[in-house]
């Protein structure tokens, strides 16, 4: 039996024995388990799967030290009360969106994604470099834990619309389901919006009781079978562009281990944003081949109008927090807008041109 093994074996064993009652405090043998409950169903593409894939690098790098147990969506506590189960003790760590948790504070929308907002490497470059990890260390110290980004599904698809959209005017009145700041963008434009879960979606489409739906993109809109009722996929989601997933943790709790396991935790949560992100780069576009080639999916763009007056309705959403009277509020909008405003400059002056160019230009 090699080192590693006979470790992790002996974490096994020690947690076990913990178990029973019999052994001393499992902190006191250096092994403790956490129990990780997340948002996500189990071996859900990219997402569900990422979770588990975190906690099993955390429970494997730290040799058994710090196990970490998942608890999918609803195993433990229904999806959207994760983050509750943290700050109330009966989970210590919690797989999610910062979005989710709009009603403890309109600031968390920006660490998961605001309408027209950042791309994955600019979310990452704003909470790493810029200011923002620490903005989200002051609102999430109400609460008493601590976030991490720890996945990105990347921009994510428009939706799915049963009738062509030819301009803005063909919004109007379309029942469409889109959650959170995104969805109050699509009200402005004349939608009428609605939320719903992943499970529900698509029965009401199907049904009839909505026109249009959108979830991520293609990895996991496959999944869901919304081809088999709509058949325009809209590119790209204006509203969720480079949306991030959270891991958090229970600030006193992570505050006590040892330096290297809470290195370990926010390690690995970095490593799983690259991690995430790259799965549906890959995936993605997999999935959207089978869409188009096996199931006659029409692939479109938004209308400029479309794209244009979203732009106008983002900026009035976004503008309402930076006039809110809730001073950290105010303070991470502004943080954010400044940040993109610079960060904008590298993306469209760099990154676009060479996508542009090379979309017209590279034949093979
Ligand atoms: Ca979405």
């Amino acid at each position: 039996m090699d080192r590693r093994s006979f470790i992790r074996t002996a974490g096994v064993l020690g947690a076990g024995a913990a178990a029973t009652g019999l052994a001393a405090p499992a902190i006191a043998q250096g092994n403790i388990t956490w129990r990780m409950v997340t948002t996500w169903p189990k071996n859900f593409p990219g997402l569900g799967v990422g979770a588990q894939r975190l906690a099993d690098r955390i429970t494997l790098a730290s040799g058994g030290r710090l196990t970490v147990q998942v608890y999918s969506a609803g195993e433990m506590v229904p999806p959207l009360q994760s983050l509750d189960a943290v700050i109330d003790g009966s989970a210590e760590m919690s797989h999610g969106a910062a979005y989710y948790w709009q009603n403890k504070s309109p600031a968390l929308s920006f660490f998961t994604g605001v309408p027209y907002g950042m791309t994955t490497p600019e979310l990452t470059a704003w909470v790493r470099f810029m200011g923002g990890q620490e903005i989200w260390d002051e609102i999430y110290d109400q609460f008493g834990v601590q976030g991490f980004l720890s996945g990105n599904t990347g921009t994510q698809a428009g939706g799915w619309f049963r009738d062509e959209l030819k301009s803005v005017e063909d919004v109007k009145g379309v029942r469409f389901r889109t959650p959170g700041l995104g969805g109050r963008v699509w009200e402005k434009l004349g939608a009428t919006v609605t939320n719903m879960a992943a499970g529900e979606i698509f029965q009401a489409l199907q049904s009839g009781t909505l026109d249009a739906a959108e979830f991520v993109g293609p990895y996991n809109d496959l999944a869901l079978g919304f081809y088999q009722v709509a058949k325009n996929y809209y590119m790209p989601s204006f509203v969720e562009s480079g949306l991030a997933t959270e891991l958090v943790v229970d600030k006193k709790k992570y505050q006590e281990l040892p330096d290297d396991l809470q290195a370990i935790i926010r390690d690995v949560s970095q490593a799983e944003y690259d991690m995430v992100a790259a799965d549906f780069i890959a995936n993605d576009p997999r999935a959207l081949k089978t869409l188009v080639e096996d199931h006659g999916v029409q692939v479109r763009n938004f209308p400029d109008d479309i794209m244009e007056a979203g732009a106008k309705a983002s900026v009035e959403v976004i503008e309402e927090l930076r006039n809110s009277d809730d001073a950290l509020v105010k303070k991470t909008t502004e943080s954010f807008i400044e940040a993109l405003n610079l960060l904008r400059t590298r993306t469209e002056k760099i990154d676009a041109p060479y996508t542009a160019a090379r979309q017209k230009y590279l034949k093979y």
